[in-house]
């Protein structure tokens, strides 16, 4: 196994989060991405705090690096639009989701950068930025915030570098702020071209995103470039294809960081065939 290839996919967390670790574990990988808790809720959730441990533990003696993804119904763009009740539960669940991730040994949880639908569109930038402060606000883990791109399939927040970058910039935790690269949204939304895109190395480095990218969804796309559709495909079945993401997960930006497989499941129930597909594209 090469080293400095941390690669996995989103997987079951049936029977804990150890049990999530194993599953990655027996399916070939060193990297996967869970659901700190039912992920169609906000509810904070009472974890087993040893069980946890245990994942953080099998993860250190196998080699294996994670991620956490926060519920769906998370929206940091909505600040309290829609009451202060669901803010705050937002607010609640995220932290909740930084404590089990931490406790997982999980490098962050993933979050979307969010939309909403305002008369004032700045506003929700602002909404952003006070819900990253609030969840941040006092936290002393080493779990992140780990921002992700979007399709564009709610409008056109968040789809580009400089957003994802301003947001950071204007937290008052970025130390605590990371960036998770995926690269269906990526590709769907225009920030990538879907092949050798120069002009986006070109300016995530001089905007400092790269510092802080800690994670790659690796997902292939059904739907084409400028779709703005969050339709994930297979890896190599899609409009990107082999030779794009070949391109993409060899630059020196993405290497070492921790790549998840977002899509269906091969014949046998896992991503065993794509990891391994990944893999041979890259050594
Ligand atoms: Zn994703």
């Amino acid at each position: 196994m090469t080293t400095n290839l941390y690669i996995g996919s989103h997987v079951s967390t049936r029977g804990g989060y150890s049990k999530a670790a194993q599953r990655a574990y027996d399916m070939g990988a060193n990297a996967f991405q869970f659901f700190p808790k039912n992920p169609r809720g906000l509810g904070v959730k009472r974890f087993d705090v040893e069980e946890a441990l245990r994942c953080r533990a099998f993860c250190t003696k196998y080699g294996l690096r994670s991620i956490a993804h926060s519920p769906y119904p998370t929206n940091p763009a909505l600040g309290d639009s829609k009451g202060t009740g669901l803010y705050q539960g937002m607010v609640d669940s995220l932290k909740n989701d930084l404590h089990i991730a931490e406790a997982c040994g999980s490098a962050g949880v993933v979050v979307h950068f969010g939309h909403a639908k305002l008369s004032d569109p700045l506003a929700a930038y602002h909404h952003i930025i006070r819900f990253l402060d609030d969840v941040l606000t006092e936290w002393q883990g080493s779990a992140k915030l780990l921002i992700e791109n979007q399709a564009g399939d709610h409008g056109p927040m968040g789809t580009t570098l400089e957003e994802l970058v301003q947001i950071r910039n204007l937290s008052r935790y970025p130390h605590s702020i990371g960036f998770c690269l995926d690269t269906c949204h990526a590709y769907a939304s225009g920030l990538w071209n879907g092949s050798e895109d120069l002009e986006l190395l070109k300016k995530g480095r001089k905007l400092g995103y790269f510092d802080a990218l800690i994670a790659i969804h690796v997902n292939d796309s059904k739907y084409g470039y400028l779709s703005n559709k969050d339709r994930h495909e297979r890896v190599g079945q899609g409009f990107i294809g082999e030779k794009g993401l070949t391109w993409l997960l060899k630059q020196r930006e993405v290497k070492g960081l921790i790549w998840v497989l977002e899509t269906e499941t091969g014949e046998d129930g896992t991503h065993q065939d794509d990891i391994k597909r990944i893999r041979s594209w890259i050594i």
